[in-house]
């Protein structure tokens, strides 16, 4: 056995290991909800054992396991996790090319199936990882751990990394990897950056109730009709301009894109920066401050009463640093003073934390593009989405990141299926994905 052997074999041999395991796991119908997600969980740790790996299922539920799998240091260097959730967002049969659940490979090397990029590609890719590791003898300076975690998707039952980290504190590590990041992208100016994950917005969802006078509505009162006056609050958060705010990890994103730019007009820079990619037309005007989206509706329960109460429900999404209680003063300033109304909050605040940027993960992800894509540069972003390293990063501390990189899967490939029908991924991203966190984990904790 060679010094470096945990590199791996070639990428033949490398793509049917970790093609055959995605196939695995896709054939596993871990539809959320319900989840059920243990028979994915005890075919990982099958999978990890047979390479001489210490596994475990760590359930709140027993339909609903998590598997844990360490490889352990000895405790001189940093601790590392690589995480994958095992569920997937249900699927409708109509529609599929190939059933969702069959885990077909075709002739042109695609891997189809619900799960094939949201998240048991990544999931399958982490978990070849440490048994290369293990089987070529791999020592880390510091621990390695491998999570795959439930109930991702839907999270109602707190059964997934929500609860595990609480209730596994012995699972505390210094830098963790899971799902959110790894697109690559070609800038209008030539230039090439792959996305990474350092954080995400927190959902903060408010109730706005407009108060008015009940009636018959064979007599409408217009002056006081608690439907009118919901419309035009409605209308008025409709049209508000929420305020600019740039925290650290969009300033890193706006300079990596940039260089310089006038934080007095942040306009500018989102306008240039939107210019380069459509992406960002996309996500960055939501990264830039609060959003505030009126989505369900209450009104009478019976047609022929005009209601004295009528609420809208607002998505919130709000940036790490900012809390309800800045919200709620943006949310007054939209809605004025002249109409009666009432303003709550459904929840708490859900994630909304974020990691720092110059860390020597962040170093040894840039060392793996130096590489293998020369010009490459990792992009730090913050999600407007929600993900499970936010629990990593408050329950731990960890500096967490999304990323799994792939270039032969087309962006439009990956953007039009997820959660969606045709959802798969090509055969080289999973090769290319695999030597990504293989050199990661060497770079990071390996005896240089
Ligand atoms: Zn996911």
């Amino acid at each position: 056995m060679t010094e470096t052997s945990w590199r791996g074999p070639d990428d033949r041999t490398l793509r049917d290991e970790v093609s055959k395991l995605l196939c695995d796991l896709i054939r596993v119908d871990t539809s959320n909800p319900p989840g059920n997600e243990t028979p994915a969980a005890k075919l990982l740790k099958d999978y990890l054992e047979a390479a001489g790996l210490d596994c475990e299922l760590v359930a709140r539920t027993p339909a609903r396991a998590n598997l844990v799998c360490s490889l352990d240091g000895d405790g001189t260097g940093p601790s590392l996790a690589l995480l994958g959730h095992t569920d997937v967002v249900p699927a409708d049969e109509p529609g599929w090319t190939h059933p969702p659940f069959s885990g077909h490979i075709d002739d042109e090397g695609w891997v189809w199936g619900r799960g094939a990029t949201d998240m048991k590609n990544e999931t399958a890719s982490r978990a070849v990882t440490m048994a290369l590791l293990a089987r070529g003898g791999f020592r880390p300076r510091g621990r390695i751990v491998f999570i795959a975690q439930a109930d991702e998707e839907d999270g109602t039952e707190q059964v997934g990394l929500a609860w595990l980290v609480g209730a596994r504190p012995d699972l505390r590590v210094d830098y963790s990897i899971d799902e959110g990041g790894g697109t690559r992208m070609e800038l209008a100016d030539g230039r090439v950056v792959v996305s990474l994950n350092v954080g995400e917005k927190a959902t903060l969802p408010a109730l706005v109730t407009a108060i008015g006078t009940a009636g018959h509505a064979s007599c409408p009162t217009t002056e006081d009709n608690a439907v009118l006056n919901l419309a035009e609050l409605v209308r008025r958060l409709g049209a508000y301009r929420t305020r600019r705010r740039l925290v650290p990890a969009v300033a890193d994103l706006l300079g990596a894109l940039l260089g310089d730019i006038d934080e007095r007009d942040l306009d500018d820079a989102v306008q240039r920066a939107c210019s380069l990619h459509p992406r960002f037309a996309e996500s960055l005007p939501a990264l830039l401050g609060t959003t505030i989206a009126p989505t369900r509706l209450y009104g009478s329960r019976a047609r022929n009463v005009i209601p004295a109460r009528a609420s809208v429900e607002l998505d919130c999404r709000v940036l790490p640093g900012t809390g309800p209680a800045d919200l709620e003063e943006e949310l007054r300033a939209a809605l004025g003073s002249d109409l009666a109304y009432e303003l709550g909050f459904l929840e708490p605040p859900t994630g909304g934390s974020s990691s720092p940027t110059n860390t020597p993960l962040f170093d040894a992800m840039q060392s793996f593009f130096d590489e293998h894509d020369p010009g490459a540069k990792l992009l730090p972003s913050i999600s407007t989405g929600f993900c499970d390293s936010h629990f990593m990063r408050t329950a731990f501390g960890t500096v967490a990141y999304g990323i799994w990189p792939c270039r032969t899967t087309p962006l439009e490939v990956l953007d039009d299926t997820a959660h969606n029908v045709d959802e798969r991924i090509h055969q080289d991203d999973l090769v290319y994905a695999t030597r990504f966190h293989l050199h990661v984990v060497e770079a990071l904790t390996g005896r240089g």
